[in-house]
């Protein structure tokens, strides 16, 4: 119940394209039961978690913030969703996103953009409550104090809830705001981050205590940073694609967002491991990743962070320099070899994601037709051609149809060794920079996940900004190419005083070390 309040005292921000609280409220009830009865229960029994909707539900609208799938209802569960029901989970709603998980911000989606809870002003909301939602696990906050963060998170945490019902611990929405109206346009307000950024200001304001998101590029570490929570991306192949709508399946990965590394470590677990439904998932059995019990007595000797210097790139911000320079100096602190490293076709890679990218959704939005799902243009009778040319039209944004073009474009016979074989080759230079670093002995690299703390809304909006907001992806889109794992932590606050998270990225399948890392650094 007391995430549902939240839900409904956080409209404004809006995060859910559908809330399912009529569901969760029934799955809450036959948890409840379960409980009375002693019948056994789920790890995630009775906690609430949110749906990014990219992930097919059964009998619940799955839209891609698209206007093409506007009313689609699934006939079937993605495996993500189904395996975290199947422990017990609550599901709070379906989470907004950019259109078809293409963006960084969160602004692109036919429902309206997502607002980021950070230092946003909300009607009716008192101004010295502010400080309440902003408590987060940051390392480096000069904000308050960090003993009150860590006990707000453990209260606020599925690990630390001892009844595991979600009901306990203190709110990061005060119990008496009332945030239902909306507001003026004309209000500025920071940006969630994307695409996955409604799951991650559900996990940020509490109305869920973990999401599902999918990260192509970074569109879960991007938004977790910019909203202050934990946003993983697994090795790929470890968690199934099934049921989840894909932009770009050689790149797509599930992402976990929550307020800490312990809950990811519990989300991971429960959805891991091979799926018959999706034949690249990893065939050998998964071994569950340990939680770590006692952070303070992890021994850093003998680990080797690695600093990439290529990801000193243009547009650093001097406030996330600093963030990462400060974790760099805590590591070697603490008994961690920590050496600059060069990863070379670092700068190839937005360049070469966006080819990569346009092509696979040239090809994955041809089955939008107007015929099988969703929208169906009215009137075009002329010819069924005519009738996928209005339906496509009027269906998608102008992003997914510029994507659809080039795509084609790059594909065209005369162009396909030019650009889609060159970016194949670049692809590999880019994963091969990894496999040579960590083979001689780096263990886990430290990066920032963006390049400045959330933007502004308007500064963002403006059209001469556009390209420097598609610069954001340059520390996340390499990992998704050469299929790492990679988790963002909050670390810091940036001098606006907005979330900065810096990245941890390991070699394919070394989950157990990273998250131990994470954990520490947490
Ligand atoms: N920003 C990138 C894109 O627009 C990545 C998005 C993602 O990870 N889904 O394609």
């Amino acid at each position: 119940e007391k995430c549902i309040r939240r839900v409904q005292k956080t409209r404004e921000l809006n995060s859910f394209i559908t809330e399912t609280l009529d569901i969760a409220r029934s799955q809450a009830s036959e948890s409840q039961a379960r409980q009375l009865s002693g019948s056994s229960l789920g790890i995630l029994d009775g906690v609430p978690v949110a749906v990014k909707d990219n992930f097919s539900t059964l009998g619940v609208q799955t839209s891609c913030a698209s206007a093409i799938l506007k009313g689609y209802v699934p006939p079937y569960n993605a495996t993500m969703v189904q395996r975290l029901l199947d422990q017990g989970a609550v599901m709070m709603g379906k989470t907004n996103l950019d259109e078809f998980a293409m963006g960084s911000g969160s602004l692109d989606s036919v429902y309206g953009p997502v607002r980021n809870p950070w230092k946003y002003t909300f009607q009716n909301y008192e101004a010295n409550k502010q400080d309440d939602l902003n408590k987060q696990s940051l390392r480096f906050s000069n904000k308050g104090n960090s003993a009150n963060h860590k006990n707000n998170i453990q209260s606020e945490s599925i690990k630390n809830s001892d009844s595991t019902n979600g009901q306990n611990g203190s709110s990061g929405i005060p119990e008496d705001m009332d945030v239902s109206d909306t507001r003026s346009e004309e209000c500025d307000w920071y940006v969630s981050g994307g695409s996955s950024g409604g799951s991650a200001v559900a996990v940020a304001t509490g109305t869920a205590f973990a999401a599902l998101g999918s990260d192509t590029g970074g569109s879960v570490r991007i938004p977790a940073s910019y909203c202050g929570v934990v946003g993983f991306k697994p090795t790929y192949s470890l968690l199934s694609r099934y049921g989840l709508i894909p932009l770009v399946n050689s790149l797509d990965v599930p992402g976990i967002l929550t307020k800490t590394v312990d809950d990811t470590v519990i989300m991971l677990n429960v959805l891991a491991g091979h799926d018959v439904h999706d034949s690249t998932t990893m065939t050998d059995p998964y071994k569950p990743v340990l939680a770590v019990d006692f952070p303070e007595k992890i021994s850093l000797k003998g680990l080797h962070i690695g600093i990439p210097k290529e990801y000193h790139a243009p547009g650093l911000a001097s406030d996330v320099l600093s963030a990462w320079d400060k974790a760099a100096d805590l590591f070697e602190a603490h008994g961690a070899t920590v050496s600059e490293v060069s990863l070379p076709h670092t700068r190839f890679s937005i360049v070469c994601y966006s080819i990569l990218c346009a092509c696979e959704v040239s090809s994955n939005m041809a089955r939008y037709d107007g015929i099988e799902f969703g929208h169906r243009a009215q009137n075009a009778d002329a010819s069924t051609e005519a009738l996928y040319a209005a339906s496509r039209h009027e269906g998608f944004n102008d992003v997914v149809r510029g994507r659809i073009l080039a795509g084609n474009y790059f594909l065209l016979n005369k162009n396909y060794d030019t650009y889609f074989i060159q970016a194949q080759k670049v692809r590999k230079l880019i994963s091969e920079d990894f496999a040579c670093v960590f083979s001689v002995g780096v263990d886990v690299l430290l990066t920032p996940t963006t390049l400045t703390g959330a933007p502004k809304y308007s500064w963002y909006k403006r059209e001469d900004n556009r390209t420097r907001t598609e610069q954001q992806d340059v520390f996340t889109q390499p990992i998704n190419m050469a299929g790492l794992p990679a988790v963002s932590v909050p670390a810091s606050l940036s001098d606006e005083g907005v979330p900065i998270g810096l990245q941890f990225i390991g070699p394919m399948f070394s989950e157990q070390k990273l998250l131990t890392v994470a954990r520490w650094f947490e």
